[in-house]
């Protein structure tokens, strides 16, 4: 018999971890059917609601339910890695345990692994339900991210995502301590096959993700796949000394014919300030890339897990 693992990242979602259990069961006819066994693995985000509690309630219920809770909120990237490492099945799988990432797609998925392939990714084709702001930066920064970097990462994608476990050690191989799961995906490459579903609205509680934690999370992943950013400085020092060279000709030109009259002052004090402020903004950048570099350097630990079940 095979096992599949079913990793859920869960933060102060009481509401709906027995939920998605009682969804994900409704697939039980067709695990029976392809002799698969089941594994569900809560992972505990540092909830200070009654999750824990919830996942325990379960776990009495079915020993294939289990546990890893935080110490604290570690973040949905370090959920996801903690449930790898404690995965034990051929086949894995990542899924939101708010039903944004339906349970009933499953034996599709299986379907396509049948067929050869590695992984079976989703992605969202309408944003239905979600702020208009949000979807509108959402996009910007996919269509960014395709400019800037060679990984491949795809606009609407979910972490919804099946996987052998050949792809898997090949995930969990990436030690990096600043992870961008939907980079780490297409970095190790594999052969995936991509399906589209409507998008689903979450059922019960709320988003975990203010806008700001969006924001901070999308330039992590231009960083994590990306160093363009650093290119930019360069480039803009480039353009700048061309700039300085021609406005210093022009001047020595200009003295040269008219004489010195002196006058300038507040454009160079407009210039002075320009260039400044593009040395710091540069600076910033570097000093990003820096303080990532620094973060790695410490190799601190992924998650730390306060209980096991
Ligand atoms: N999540 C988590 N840790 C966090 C934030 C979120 O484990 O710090 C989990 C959350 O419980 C859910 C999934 O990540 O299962 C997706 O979060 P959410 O539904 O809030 O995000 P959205 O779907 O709105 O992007
Ligand atoms: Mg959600």
């Amino acid at each position: 018999m095979k096992l599949l693992s079913v990793i859920v990242p869960c933060y102060n979602e009481e509401e709906t971890v027995a939920d998605f259990y009682t969804e994900f069961m409704k697939n039980k006819e067709f695990f029976d059917k392809k002799e698969l066994d089941y594994e569900i693995i809560y992972i505990d985000d540092g909830s200070k609601d009654k999750t824990v509690e919830e996942i325990k309630k379960l776990h009495d219920m079915d020993e294939k339910v289990h546990m890893v809770s935080f110490s604290r909120n570690f973040g949905k990237e370090a959920a996801m890695f903690a449930g790898f490492e404690h995965a034990k099945g051929d086949y894995i799988v990542t899924m939101d345990v708010d039903l944004q990432d339906p349970p009933s797609l499953l034996p599709e998925m299986f379907g396509y692994l049948e067929e050869g392939y590695d992984s079976v990714a989703t992605r969202r084709v309408s944003r239905k339900g979600e702020p208009m702001i949000r979807s509108f930066f959402a996009r910007r920064f996919y269509r960014l991210m395709q400019k800037i970097s060679k990984t491949e990462i795809v606009d609407g994608a979910r972490d919804y995502r099946l996987m052998t476990r050949q792809m898997v050690d090949a995930i969990l191989s990436m030690k990096e301590y600043n992870r961008f799961t939907k980079g780490i995906y297409g970095w190790v490459g594999f052969k995936t096959k991509w399906i589209e579903f409507q998008n689903v609205e979450r059922q019960k509680g709320t988003t975990k993700w203010s806008f700001w934690k969006l924001l901070i999370y999308s330039l992590e992943g231009i960083m994590a796949f990306s160093t363009a950013p650093l290119a930019i400085a360069s480039i803009i020092g480039i353009l700048f000394c061309v700039l300085a060279f021609c406005m210093i000709v022009f001047i020595i030109v200009r003295t040269l014919i008219f004489g010195d009259p002196t006058s300038g002052w507040p454009s160079m004090i407009c210039i002075l300030c320009l260039v400044s402020g593009v040395q710091l903004f540069c600076m910033g950048i570097v000093g990003q890339y820096l303080s990532k570099a620094y973060m790695e350097v410490k190799k601190r630990p992924i998650y730390i897990a306060r209980e096991e079940l």
